[in-house]
């Protein structure tokens, strides 16, 4: 039977699905499903964890102690022994094997099955660490191989598995494949490329990926030989560049050359899907006027040239230097004629909000419209409340809000304002994707706690003006590697520095049985007239996870049993937005002592007076997430407190999550961290934007190649944006093999 598919046309080379690759069948190509391994282009991509090196056997008498060796030999004796300790039970197997030139003993330690297996007679290879025992030579627990058929050498691959797959059964598909389909591997890197970086083919990289020869510096699972500096482990960062001055091994090269080609065609997609701003002319705002960093002098509200300066000087507070070196990037950018595309991070309470209203007061100086875009409405409407308070004074500054809880009649009077231009910044949530909101002049587009919104819904704001300059802001800072990733080529401001005057927030974690030690605790910081939030994973208790603390229940506790006597009340995101916020305008009245809420709380939420966060169930919430959390509280000039609540036994993970909280502060450490913990797939929404599925690479551990491949997708795209050179032809196809959908979901 000719393999077809479903359009009845033959599949052909590495589209071939799994189950026509020899030896494979329907049954065991649902077990490859479950490696992501869909098509024999798939299994070339299953790159193998580790080697073993069977290929170096040497005759018994040349090994060594200390060293590691393999040897062939034929059993001579099997003994297996229950030795009875004191208290349990275990089972000994001890084999003589012999081959011409001596013996040796292996030794393995219950596993009863292996007795079974291997008798008098049986030809077996092992592999391990060589001891002296009783005088004699002695492996224990050696890798081994009952050799029945032909004796597998070589250096050979360890492959990632699943249940129902074993190690010899996936070499063995492997290599059919290889044989039957490696021809149909095209190159798809330009040959410039591969030239100056000597790089192997793509067809030899893979086989050497799978089918290492002796020599070419697969990395065997062995440990190093000493004086071979170049079998590295792997550990932490640019491994690929720490071969002390030795030329990277044809393995390493194989190896780079597949991760390069990984990040290679994800940023050219970047390119072209994000970074076209540079080919584009947008809209060159006007300078401020007086500039807001100069002498202070009188100023003509009515002259919206004077706008920005009066933003400036009519803040209860002075910007630090990072917020004004910030502001005057913003000016920078948003004067000159290419449009902005700029991320601005900077931790938790580092004061971003403040300086995207000045972008936003650029924009508006100079007549354009500048939209906001918060994730919660909680947070557009604090942010609209802020800015109204800020340029209180400034007339025909129209501010607008737009949600999805507004009533019709409401919402087509505000889209009306912001069709005709009267409105002149617009704080909105997901609401304002939708295709009837419509601007006048859209100038400045600002995206609030990026990692709440994918990429697309970024663009579709984008689109509803002509080439609008673009700011985007996030709390949880992104490593350079990371961001590069993400957004390309995007510009990055930091605020690095918090405002003075930050107190003093100390973390600690606990547990359930403790629990009344904290309630009281915390009576005692409410008598002091301190506010307190307390954070709950779900709203109602669920039969599902009956232990995960709910807001219902953490109400119902505090409210009856431990503080009874105290203001207690709930906030979630079920409730209708007036309900949320005028219970946010009683919290900040004072008149509530305990707010008991979702995470609907997380982001940019402010009250300066909330000094403690308890967070329930905190082994429930990633680390970036308490960070976040956290931030809520130590804003204003008390000494504040965060106490993370979790059963009395946790995981390994959420263990030194709670640890990494209660020892740092710094959003930058603990940024590194979450990656390390959960790897960047994770991070930001990146799954919806349809980002950072690697096989091979890890933006981390081959950052150099990363920046690399940033450079010379750049220089490509600068060249031939649209990859119209035959040269490109393979490169393109697989581009649009790999991100097609994504790329066709991109707004024109
Ligand atoms: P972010 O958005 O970065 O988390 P915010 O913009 O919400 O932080 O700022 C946190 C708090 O710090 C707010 O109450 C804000 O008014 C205040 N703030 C911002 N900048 C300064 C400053 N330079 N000096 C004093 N307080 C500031
Ligand atoms: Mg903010």
């Amino acid at each position: 039977m000719v393999p077809t598919n479903q359009s009845g046309s033959y599949y052909v080379g590495l589209e071939t699905p799994m189950q026509f690759c020899p030896g494979v069948g329907p049954k065991r190509a649902s077990l490859f499903a479950k490696l992501n391994i869909n098509t024999v282009g798939d299994l070339f991509w299953h790159i193998p964890r580790g080697y073993e090196d069977f290929h170096t056997i040497c005759p018994i008498r040349q090994l060594r102690p200390g060293q590691v060796g393999t040897v062939v030999g034929t059993v001579s004796q099997t003994e297996c022994r229950v030795p009875r300790s004191a208290s349990k039970v275990y089972n000994l197997l001890h084999v003589v094997l012999d081959d011409a030139s001596g013996s040796l003993t292996a030794v393995w330690f219950n596993q009863p099955y292996l007795a079974e297996k291997i008798h008098r007679g049986t030809r077996l290879l092992v592999h391990g660490k060589v001891d002296v025992y009783d005088g004699y030579l002695q492996m224990n627990a050696p890798k081994h191989q009952i050799i029945e058929g032909p004796l597998e050498t070589g250096i050979l691959p360890l492959y990632p598995l699943t249940e129902g797959l074993t190690q010899a059964f996936v070499r063995k598909v492997v290599q059919a494949a290889f044989a039957r389909y490696s021809s149909f591997c095209e190159e798809n890197l330009p040959l410039s490329l591969l030239k100056k970086k000597q790089y192997p083919e793509r067809k030899l990289a893979f086989r050497i990926m799978h089918q290492p020869a002796p020599g070419e510096g697969a990395p065997t699972e062995a440990p190093t030989p000493p004086g071979d500096p170049r079998q590295q482990k792997r550990g932490s960062g640019q491994r690929a560049f720490e071969g002390v001055g030795l030329p990277p091994t044809p393995w390493e090269l194989a190896r780079r050359r597949l991760v390069f080609e990984e990040f290679f065609i994800h940023q050219l997609v970047l390119r072209a899907y994000l970074g076209k701003s540079n080919t584009l002319t947008g809209i060159s705002h006007p300078m401020p006027e007086p500039s807001p960093w100069g002498e202070r002098c009188l100023l003509d509200v009515a002259e919206p040239r004077h706008w920005p300066a009066w933003f400036i000087w009519n803040l209860p507070y002075t910007l630090t230097d990072d917020q004004q070196t910030v502001c005057r990037e913003f000016e920078a950018n948003l004067h000159a004629a290419q449009p902005m595309n700029r991320l601005l991070q900077g931790d938790v309470g580092a004061g971003k909000t403040v300086v995207s209203f000045y972008a936003m007061m650029l924009a508006v100086a100079g007549g354009r419209q500048a939209v906001m875009m918060a994730p919660t409405e909680l947070l557009a409407q604090q942010h609209a409340e802020n800015l109204r308070r800020y340029a209180d004074g400034i007339p025909r500054l129209q501010i607008e809000v737009l949600t999805g809880s507004q009533k019709t009649k409401e919402r087509r009077e505000v889209l009306e304002r912001i069709a005709t231009g009267t409105a002149s910044i617009v704080v909105g949530t997901h609401a304002l994707f939708q295709d009837d909101v419509q601007f006048a002049r859209l100038g400045l587009v600002v995206v609030d706690e990026q990692h709440k919104f994918g990429v697309n819904q970024r663009q579709r704001l984008v689109a509803k003006g002509e080439t609008p300059d673009l700011l985007v802001a996030t709390a949880t800072p992104i490593p350079r590697t990371l961001s590069l990733t993400l957004f390309g080529d995007m510009e990055v401001s930091t605020i690095r520095a918090l405002p003075p005057g930050r107190p003093q927030l100390i973390t600690r974690w606990t547990q359930w049985s403790k629990e009344e030690k904290v309630w009281e605790f915390i009576d005692g910081l409410i008598a002091q007239g301190q506010q307190v939030y307390v954070v709950c994973p779900i709203i109602e208790p669920s039969e599902n996870a009956p232990h995960l603390p709910s807001t219902e229940e953490a109400f119902e506790k505090l409210s009856k049993t431990f503080l009874p006597h105290r203001r207690v009340a709930v906030l979630h995101g079920r409730q209708a937005t007036d309900e949320k916020s005028a219970l946010m305008q009683r919290m900040k009245a004072g008149a509530i002592d305990v707010v008991v809420a979702t995470t609907v709380i997380e982001v940019g939420v402010d009250l300066p007076n909330a000094t403690v966060m308890v967070v329930l169930g905190a082994e429930r919430f990633g680390l970036a997430q308490l960070h976040q959390l956290r931030g809520r509280v130590g804003r204003g000039t008390k000494k504040s407190y965060c106490v993370l609540i979790t059963p009395d036994r946790v995981g390994v993970i959420a263990r030194q999550r709670m640890r990494c909280l209660e020892q740092t502060r710094d959003g930058f450490v603990i940024a590194e961290e979450d990656l390390k913990l959960r790897g960047p797939g994770e991070h930001f929404g990146t799954r919806q934007s349809g980002h950072l599925n690697f096989r091979l690479a890890d933006p981390f551990e081959d950052s150099m190649l990363l920046h690399e491949a940033h450079q010379d997708a750049h220089a490509i795209y600068q060249r031939d944006p649209g990859l119209d050179d035959p040269e490109f032809i393979t490169l393109k196809k697989e581009l649009f093999r790999l991100y097609g959908d994504f790329i066709e979901r991109r707004p024109s």
